[in-house]
């Protein structure tokens, strides 16, 4: 499909330095990397440390080595920072982060919330088949919008969310409806202990990084709606979504950085940066077999429309 207005795609892939990559954050970032350079965008690398316990600058080192030596390699960002939209390590963004709760605070929907994870545990509305925790409004004043009360205990910082629908249609997925209230429930955007919460960093960095394109990992699908409604709330204008499927190991299971054998350390061991490109590029549905690639080969034959939609066993 041509590109309607003249803007140029860009394109992030976002990793949590938590550890070394797998074969599904390599899917990902190829999928990501294929779709805005084919098009003559450009990519962003966002790392995602927002996590103060888990993330380690040595995993972002070892993370932009991966994509070097896979060349998959970007415009903006880095541990470097470079380019105009920096800083590109979350962990140097509060201020951020901060100035666009004030504004959402000035909506009147955003409230302190007090309580712990055993009152939400407790107080949670009717329970959901996959586990998720719809929080049940126990501090939500009775009548918003509202204006924000601080609370003098502990509190996270929570956002009311309407009955609302929310919809958009995925590039891969097709038309996505996403019911707030029942599906996500008023959510966190920033937590007791001052840590931000993903939702809201995810979309102020999006916007402000210029990104018209964001592709994740299926997993992320649900949150897509907290996110456009935060778009909406920030008047920002909301980028495309791509959710792509996940890599699963052999067992069936969705691969994590635990899984012996399937980190980068491991298959740069066994393998050449081509081997690994031609086989996700065979895993994502682009080439018949997977033998050796350079991601740039890929630009000509690249299209979303080949790429599968199930979930897809590392080969
Ligand atoms: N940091 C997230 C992850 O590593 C990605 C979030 C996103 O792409 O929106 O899973």
């Amino acid at each position: 499909m041509k590109e309607i207005c003249n803007i140029i795609p860009k394109g992030r892939f976002a990793p949590s330095p938590t550890g070394r990559m797998h074969m599904g954050n390599v899917f990902t970032a190829l999928l990501s990397w294929l779709s805005v350079r084919s098009r003559g965008g450009k990519w962003v690398l966002r790392i995602e440390d927002l996590d103060p316990q888990r993330s380690k600058v040595e995993h972002s080192r070892r993370i932009e080595d991966d994509l070097h030596w896979l060349e998959l390699e970007w415009d903006e960002g880095g541990l470097d920072n470079s380019g105009d939209a920096g800083p590109y390590c979350q962990s140097g963004r509060h201020g951020i982060y901060e100035r666009f709760l004030s504004r959402l605070k000035e909506t009147g929907l955003v409230y302190g919330c007090t309580c712990t994870r055993a009152d939400i545990m407790a107080t949670q509305a009717p329970h959901q088949s996959d586990g998720r925790v719809i929080y049940g409004g126990r501090c939500r004043p009775g009548c918003l919008p509202a204006s924000y009360i601080e609370p003098h205990k502990p509190h996270s910082e929570r956002l009311y969310v309407p009955d609302r629908m929310m919809t958009f249609d995925d590039v891969v997925y097709g038309r996505q409806s996403v019911n707030l209230a029942s599906h996500c429930g008023d959510f966190v955007l920033r937590r007791a202990d001052g840590a931000w919460a993903y939702q809201l960093a995810v979309v102020v960095d999006d916007a402000m990084m210029g990104i018209t394109e964001v592709v994740r990992g299926n997993d992320l699908l649900l949150s897509t709606g907290q996110q456009l409604y935060l778009y909406d709330l920030l008047g920002f204008s909301a980028p495309r979504f791509a959710h792509v499927p996940l890599v699963c190991n052999k067992a069936g299971q969705r691969l994590s950085k635990r899984d012996a054998g399937m980190g980068m350390d491991e298959m740069r061991l066994k393998y050449s940066s081509e081997d690994i490109i031609g086989r996700l590029a065979c895993m994502a549905g682009l080439i018949d077999e997977p033998q050796p690639v350079t991601p740039s080969a890929l630009l000509d034959i690249f299209d979303w429309e080949k790429v599968r939609k199930e979930d897809v066993c590392v080969i």
